[in-house]
Formats: structure tokens, C-alpha cells, sequence
């Protein structure tokens, strides 16, 4: 064990670590050792490695202390000796930080102790070195109260209590009857030190250690402690981040942003972190330290001359105020401002990626303190990819494996003005569950919105919850708003699937359905009036702001044209209309993977042929309806397949349970008799016998088929007729027709039997043919495992991954909300195996159907059309296993584009 190299020094331009060894030295670590060795100044230092904090976590405290000790100690003798400082002297005093960093950033996870080092003895030497008592007592009694809170758990008692030592300055500001904390004179904060440390001996029982070498390893302990407290592992489970990781401990020698008018500190990013724009900017403050900034205590002022100006405009200050009162560092300090800007462009050219930065001024002096890759919006990631790829800074495949797929959905909702949101006033907040942005007039009943919307008017739909029957309403809607339910509530779900913005869940939202007004912070909106949603963020706001159109095009476009050059699988899209058929062409689908027959049934009058047909008696009553239905699934189809121009469509034939179509409430099976001239009571023994105890796994898919051929001859008549007259008009028109649910060879070739004979019947009577394919899903386990047999007859196979995981598992998709997210919670199961397909188990018989088929028929056609077809791991998976594409929502297009193309680069 002992040759392992567990202690990594940097300072003066030299660095044991590099950018690369994240793995071992954390991100923070990897980077400070970097920006050593391109030249950046940065303070002299030391990480202990990740791998330590396993062995911390394995053996404990005293062996760790018996493999580091040595180690630990020539590396704060390192940074002795290029400071020029020394452990606890009242002369020169050696003071550090002591900071946590994991390989994946963990904001907040653990707090950074600050001015380790500080005891009776050094407090006098940061006297002597600065010539200033405030800053050196303030300093102390800063250090005492972070390690007070972080390594010795000074914390309130109980969560009705403040902070302890919150208390104690409170208490001392009355009696000197001041306000604020920078009034207080060095004997005050002297006495603050005084009356800490007595706190923590009454709550701690020990005396607050004044020895340098006690303190530093007590935040070591604590640091990698930090790694298993309750936050941390919430947060790894949240972010797939394994517990082996473990935590790297930096420890840095300070240097000091608060000794005056001189010093400072900031973060800045090396280009526009919100649109991409290639703009240095940031924020500072003025004799302060680290965390002063985010903290908010004061106002923090911009860098650059250019982003003061503009920040100025916003917050409506006059020129002469901004210039003054909070002018930028590029104003102040010109000198030190162009060796940032010089560092910070170094940074980024080093990393070839946006940059995030902390930095400290000290007496004029420029250091930095960390740098990463910035976090940034969609747009912001798209155009910062694009730009650096033009610049060439990064070649093609690091563009497409930078961008995140899933980031891509903030660009294809309307997004707000920035300018506008910015003036805008928030009312409520509550969960982002659909992405976009809608501004439109309150009303909060369903079916009352179409009122509006045949009008032109907008409307954002509000409701405490919402139920299917308020389908048509939110889909006219521009946006929906519910006070009750989550992310993956009625409202939410429904919302995403077609692509609409959402806030759901905003408890602070009190709805009065009878008064037709809700309450939010204190204000009443009736009726009519205007709101607007960020479903991006959760945000209700009062009013109407402008809204922008997504466009594929610019730099989106380009990255789109640049997936499609690597990716292998086709991406086609789940569309029953023409309408999603455009949207999806326009997202770049290059085809349709499933096309549901069944919804073309439920809208306006369609619904009663549908119902007469099942309520028949016998097969000529069924035929008779039937024949109703036969134009009307034409003609969508032609509107189909002619938004698809060419481009190969599958249409599913019908799935559901039937009992799903007919009428529930009296009064409409009143209405179905009357129309079919029979009693009421017929029509509710009919309903009657369609109940089945699991519908599920009932009469539906092909088992419909199989017992009512005439429904599959009528769609396969549709599908056919539909194709005939586009190609009359001279549309090339490639049909799929695709039988579900099968099990059985036998359940396949019966159902091809009727479509290729009444395509047979078709062609003749009308005198034209044109190419098709017959073809089925694989959704049953049996038919994966009997996939050999099916690829027979079976032409295509579309893998139905909703019904196989559903299947597999034994898992109701109905029902299982009541257990998956206790099996989440409790690491049951690793994910949603409805969300991210279970490459494990699922997978397999993916896998196997994908073989086995392929034995038959080598150039079998294989896609997947189940919600695992836009989830980017999904996407890699089906990549693996040799499909020719994957079919998903049209808003999902092109995150499936670009999730295959980066399957084919990181499999190559
Ligand atoms: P976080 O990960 O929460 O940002 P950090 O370890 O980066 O925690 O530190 C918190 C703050 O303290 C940052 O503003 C950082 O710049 C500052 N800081 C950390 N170490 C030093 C140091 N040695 N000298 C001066 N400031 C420091
Ligand atoms: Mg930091
Ligand atoms: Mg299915």
C-alpha cells in the first residue's frame, strides 16, 4: 500500500496532478494542479486523493493517519516554504482552506473551511503582516465560527433554534447598539472569539483546538466524512454518482480578498453561460471574501465596462450612479482586469470549453481559485459547441459528444422574450413539467376553452387537477396550470406528450371553481385575465410576455445536420395525425415508427360508427358499421401519408380493449340505442359484457383482429385505398402495416393473410398496385422468444418496449405508481424501467427477438416504438443491438438524432 502515491503538491508553477486525473484528485483538485502548470497564478497547495477517502471509509481515521501523516506533512511545508509563512507564527502565519471536491461537482454538498490556521499566536501575525486589527480578528472569528459549524457540528439544536453563533453576534450588535456586522470595532470582534470558543466548549464540552496540525486534520476528517452525510448521498442518488467515488480534500494556502479597498473577489464565466454569446463576464465585490459574492449580503458588480452598462439599464440606474456607486472591475482596476481577461481567455483556449472561474484580488494581486466547465442552458450549449467547432477550437465529434440530448428539449418549446421575463412579476412557483412558454387568459374549466380558441384568443388553462376529460381543452390550451399533482401528474404527462407547456403541482395557487377566480401571494385574478407559465422552470407570472417561436435552424440546425453524419439508426416519429406528421418532418423524422389507428376514432361524430360496430349483434351489423368507418380512416391516412411525402409510414391496426370506446353514462348509451333503433337496456348489457377483469391482458391487439377479421380487412381496405390515390396524384407512399400483440406465429400469419388479400382485392379494382410491407411488434416475451418462427412471414418487427417492460416485469403501467417510486426511493430498482430501458432483463429479450429473427430473415427491418425510443440511453442500447431505428414523439426527434449519433461515436 505504501508505494500508492496518496498526497499531490502544486504551487509555483509546478503540479504533481493534472487536468486529467479527475478520477483521483477530484474536478477542483485536477484543475488547480493544471492552471499551475499552463502558468495561472494560483496558491500553493496540496489534494489528498479519492482514493484515500475509501480508505478512510474502509479502515478509518489512525491507519489513513499512519499513510498520509509524512506526506501531509512536507506538503503544507511545500507551501511554508513558497509563501514564506509558517504554521501558528505570530510573525508570518501559514493560513489555508481546507476544500472537498469529487470527481462530479457537488454544489452544496459540503461547506469549504476558510483561515485554517488561526490560534491566539497567528492572529497577531496577520496583525504584523497587514497593519490591520479588524481584518485579522474578523478573520479569526470567521474560521472559528465555519469550523465550529463544519467540523464540530455546531449547529442548532433543534430547528426551531438560530445558529448558535448567530446568536452571539446578534446579542453583542445590541448591546453596542449597531446594525450591521462591519460595525463592529477589532475589540468587538475579538471578544466575538472569545465568546465562540466558549460556546463550543459548553455545547461541545472540548476546548476549540489552537493547534494549526489539530485543526487541519479535524477538516480532513471532516471532509471526508462529508462524503456519506445524508445530503451526499441523496444527492448521488439523484445524479447516478456511485458511493466508491469518494471525495478529494484540497487543502490551499489563503490568500485574502477582504484586506482592503484593493482586494476582492469574483466568479466570472468566459462566455454568456444563458445564450452562448461570446461575452466575458461575471461579478465581483470589493474587500470581500469567497463566499460574499453568491451570499447576497451586497450588491456584487459586473467585470467588464460593457456588462456594468447593461446591467445598469435593467435595474433602471442612471449612468452617473452606476459610475460611482458601482462601477465595473475594468473601470477600477484596468490592470488587473486585463490580466484576467488575458487568463481567462487561456483558460478557456486550454480547455477548449466555457469556463467557470473563481477569483481573488489581494492587495492588486490576481489569483484564481478554480476553474471548471461552466453549467449552461440549452441554447447556450448549442451555440457554444457550434461556435468553438467554427473556431476550431474542437473538431466534429466532440461537438456531439458535449452537447447533452436531453438539454435539446428546452429549444423546441416557444420560449419567452429574455428581455420581457426580466421585467416581469412572479406570482407563484411550482414544478417544471412541461418545458415552454405561455402566456394567455385564465379559464378553468376545459370545455369552455374552445369558446376562446375558435376565437384566436389564447388561453392558459388552470385547473387544481386535471382529468382526461379535459383532453380537448388542454390541447387547445396554451398552457396548463394545476395547484395539485407532480411531475408526473394527469396534467404533466399529458402536457409533455403533446409538446405543451406545464406548471403543475404550485400548491400556493388557491383555485375557486365557483367564484371562477384563484388567489396567489396575496392577489385575486379572476377569469379572463391574463398569466403567463415557464414551464422550464415552474415559474407563474402576472400578465402577458411575448413568446418566441423555436426554429431549427442557425446553429441548432447545423448540429442536426452534423448528428445525422455520424448516426447510424434512423430516427422516425410516433404521429396519428398530420398535424404531429409535419411537426415531426420538420424536426427531421425520417419516417413514421408508429402510427396509432385507434385515436382517429374518438374525435366528433367518429366515435358513434365506431360504437355501433362493437355493440353489434353479429358480423353483418359490424360490417354495416364498418363500412361507415372505411372513408373516414382513409382520408386520415391520405393526410398522413401525404405530410410524409415519401417517407415510410407503419400504421398499427387497432389495439385497445373495445371496451374502451364504448359509452359509459346513461345518457349516451341512450343516445347509441337510438341511433341503432334498439333498447337502451341491449346497449347496456352489451357494455356490461365488455368488462374484463384485466384488460391489459385481454381482448385487444391482435386478438381482435383474429376474432372480428372484417376490422383488420376494413383497415387494411383504408390503408391500401389511401395509398392508391396518392400515388394517383403522383405521391409516393410507402406503407407499414403492422399487427400488434402477437404471441404466435400462427396469430401473425392469419392476420397477414387477410391484409395481403384484401391489398390483393385492392389492386385489382383498381388497376394500380404499390410496394408494402406486413410486419409486427414484438411486445409478448413469447413472441421475442419465438422471433425465428415470426420472421417467417413477418416482414418488419417494431419492438413494443412499453408493453414488453410492462410484460416482462409483470408490472401493471396503470398501477405501478403506487410501488416504483417506494422501489426508487429505496434502490429496488436502479431507474423507471417505463422510462429507461432495463438493458439487463428487457434488454435481453430485445436482444434474443433482434437475432433470433435475423437468423431468418438477415436483412429483417427492426425498429422500437415504445417511450424508450427518445431517451437517449434507450437510443444507445438500440443502437448496440444492431436496430435500423428508433421511433419517438415528434418533440423528441431530434434528441433521438442526436442520441444516436453519439451511440455511433462512443461504439465505433
Ligand atoms: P464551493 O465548491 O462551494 O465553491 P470552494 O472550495 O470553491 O467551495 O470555496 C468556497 C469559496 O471560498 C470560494 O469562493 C473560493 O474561491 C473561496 N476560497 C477557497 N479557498 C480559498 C483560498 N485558499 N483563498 C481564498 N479564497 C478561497
Ligand atoms: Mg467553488
Ligand atoms: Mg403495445
Amino acid at each position: 500500500m505504501s508505494q500508492v502515491k496518496r498526497v499531490y503538491t502544486f504551487g509555483d508553477k509546478k503540479a504533481e496532478g493534472r487536468a486529467d486525473m479527475k478520477n483521483l484528485l477530484g474536478g477542483k483538485g485536477a484543475n488547480l494542479a493544471e492552471m499551475n502548470l499552463i502558468g495561472v497564478p494560483v496558491p500553493p497547495g496540496f489534494t489528498i486523493t479519492t482514493e484515500v477517502c475509501a480508505e478512510f471509509n474502509k479502515y478509518g481515521k489512525s491507519k489513513v493517519v499512519e499513510l498520509i501523516s509524512k506526506d501531509v506533512q512536507a506538503a503544507v511545508r511545500n507551501i511554508e516554504d513558497i509563501m514564506g509563512t509558517k504554521f501558528g507564527s505570530d510573525e508570518n502565519p501559514c493560513l489555508v482552506s481546507v476544500r472537498s471536491g469529487a470527481r462530479a461537482s457537488m454544489p452544496g454538498m459540503m461547506d469549504t473551511v476558510l483561515n485554517l490556521g488561526m490560534n491566539d499566536n497567528s492572529v497577531l501575525g496577520l496583525i504584523k503582516r497587514t497593519g490591520n486589527e479588524r481584518f485579522a480578528w474578523d478573520s479569526y472569528r470567521r474560521f472559528v465560527q465555519m469550523y465550529g459549524d463544519v467540523v464540530l457540528g455546531m449547529k442548532p439544536v433543534s430547528k426551531e433554534d438560530t445558529d448558535p453563533f448567530e446568536e452571539i453576534i446578534e446579542d453583542l450588535k445590541a448591546k453596542k447598539s449597531v446594525h450591521h456586522d462591519n460595525e463592529l470595532s477589532a475589540s468587538d470582534l475579538k471578544e466575538l472569539v472569545k465568546l465562540f470558543k466558549s460556546a463550543v466548549k459548553k455545547q461541545t464540552g472540548k476546548d476549540f483546538p489552537s493547534d494549526p496540525w489539530e485543526q487541519l486534520w479535524g477538516a480532513i476528517w471532516a471532509v471526508f466524512n462529508s462524503w456519506m452525510n445524508e445530503r451526499a448521498i441523496y444527492y448521488r442518488a439523484l445524479n447516478n454518482i456511485p458511493e466508491e467515488w469518494g471525495t478529494a480534500v484540497n487543502v490551499q494556502a489563503m490568500v485574502f480578498g477582504n484586506m482592503g479597498n484593493n482586494s476582492g473577489t469574483g466568479v466570472a464565466f468566459t462566455r454568456d453561460a444563458g445564450t452562448g454569446e461570446n461575452i466575458f463576464n461575471g461579478e465581483y465585490l470589493i474587500d470581500a471574501q469567497g463566499e460574499d459574492v453568491v451570499a447576497g449580503i451586497r450588491t456584487p458588480q459586473q467585470i467588464t465596462r460593457e456588462g456594468s452598462i447593461r446591467w445598469a439599464e435593467l435595474a433602471k440606474i442612471s449612468e452617473e450612479e452606476r459610475a460611482s456607486q458601482f462601477p465595473s472591475l475594468e473601470e477600477i482596476m484596468p490592470d488587473v482586469y486585463n490580466e484576467l481577461f488575458e487568463t481567462q481567455r487561456k483558460l478557456e483556449r486550454h480547455y477548449r470549453d466555457m469556463q467557470d472561474l473563481e477569483f481573488t484580488i489581494q492587495d492588486g494581486k490576481l489569483w484564481l481559485l478554480q476553474t471548471r466547465n461552466g453549467k449552461r442552458t440549452g441554447a447556450a450549449m448549442v451555440k457554444i459547441a457550434m461556435d468553438m467547432l467554427r473556431e476550431e477550437m474542437i473538431d466534429e465529434t466532440t461537438v456531439l459528444r458535449r452537447c447533452e440530448p436531453n438539454k435539446l428539449d428546452e429549444l423546441l418549446h416557444p420560449v419567452f422574450d429574455r428581455e420581457a421575463i426580466k421585467r416581469a412579476t412572479v406570482l407563484a412557483k411550482g414544478l417544471p413539467a412541461s418545458p415552454g412558454a405561455a402566456s394567455g387568459k385564465i379559464i378553468f374549466f376545459a370545455d369552455e376553452v374552445e369558446n376562446y380558441s375558435s376565437k384566436g384568443e389564447k388561453v392558459i388553462l388552470v385547473r387544481i387537477e386535471t382529468s382526461p376529460e379535459d383532453l380537448k381543452g388542454m390541447n387547445l390550451a396554451q398552457g396548463i396550470l394545476t395547484a395539485r399533482g407532480g411531475m408526473t401528474s394527469h396534467a404533466a404527462v399529458v402536457a409533455r406528450g403533446m409538446g405543451k407547456c406545464c406548471v403543475s403541482g404550485a400548491g400556493a395557487v388557491k383555485i375557486n371553481y365557483k367564484n371562477r377566480t384563484m388567489v396567489c401571494d396575496g392577489k385575486t385574478l379572476s377569469e379572463g385575465e391574463w398569466i403567463s407559465l415557464n414551464g422550464s422552470t415552474g415559474e407563474v407570472y402576472a400578465g402577458q410576455i411575448g413568446t418566441k417561436d423555436p426554429e431549427m435552424s442557425g446553429d441548432f440546425g447545423d448540429l442536426m445536420k452534423l448528428a445525422d453524419k455520424y448516426a447510424r439508426l434512423k430516427v422516425r416519429t410516433n404521429a396519428d395525425t398530420p398535424h404531429d406528421s409535419v411537426v415531426a418532418r420538420n424536426f427531421g423524422a425520417q419516417g413514421i415508427g408508429l402510427c396509432r389507428t385507434e385515436h382517429m376514432f374518438f374525435e366528433g361524430d367518429r366515435i358513434k360508427p365506431m360504437r355501433e360496430m362493437i355493440l353489434a349483434s353479429d358480423e353483418t351489423g359490424r360490417r354495416k358499421a364498418l363500412e361507415k368507418l372505411l372513408p373516414i380512416q382513409r382520408k386520415d391516412f391520405e393526410g398522413i401519408f401525404e405530410a410524409m411525402q415519401g417517407l415510410p409510414v407503419t400504421v398499427r391496426l387497432l389495439d385497445p380493449p373495445l371496451h374502451e370506446f364504448v359509452p359509459h353514462e346513461k345518457e349516451n348509451q341512450k343516445e347509441m340505442a337510438t341511433e341503432m333503433g334498439i333498447s337502451p337496456e341491449a346497449v347496456r348489457q352489451k357494455v356490461e359484457d365488455l368488462v374484463e377483469m384485466n384488460p391489459m391482458l385481454g381482448h385487444r391487439g391482435c386478438r381482435l383482429g383474429n376474432t372480428y377479421p372484417e376490422i383488420t380487412e376494413m383497415q387494411a381496405r383504408a390503408i391500401i385505398e389511401a395509398a392508391l390515390n396518392l400515388k394517383k396524384k403522383g405521391i409516393e407512399v410507402l406503407p407499414e402495416i403492422m399487427v400488434p400483440l402477437i404471441g404466435t406465429a400462427r396469430e401473425f400469419e392469419l392476420q397477414e393473410k387477410i391484409i395481403r388479400e384484401t391489398a390483393e382485392t385492392v389492386f385489382e379494382e383498381n388497376g394500380i398496385r404499390i410496394d408494402y410491407l406486413v410486419g409486427t411488434m414484438i411486445e409478448i416475451p413469447r413472441a421475442a422468444l419465438m422471433a425465428d418462427q415470426i420472421a417467417k412471414s413477418a416482414e418488419f418487427f417494431s419492438f413494443g418496449t412499453n408493453d414488453l417492460t410492462q410484460m416482462t416485469f409483470g408490472y401493471s403501467r396503470d398501477d405501478a405508481g403506487k410501488f416504483l417510486p417506494i422501489y426508487l426511493q429505496k434502490g429496488l430498482l436502479k431507474n423507471d424501467p417505463f422510462q429507461i430501458l432495463d438493458r439487463e432483463g428487457v434488454g435481453q429479450l430485445v436482444d434474443m427477438g433482434t437475432k433470433r429473427g435475423r437468423t431468418t430473415r438477415p436483412n429483417l427491418k427492426i425498429g422500437i416504438c415504445g417511450e424508450h425510443g427518445g431517451e437517449p440511453s434507450s437510443v444507445e442500447f438500440c443502437h448496440i443491438v444492431g436496430m435500423n431505428y428508433v421511433s419517438c414523439s415528434p418533440f423528441r426527434v431530434p434528441i433521438a438524432r442526436l442520441a444516436a449519433a453519439q451511440a455511433a461515436i462512443n461504439n465505433a
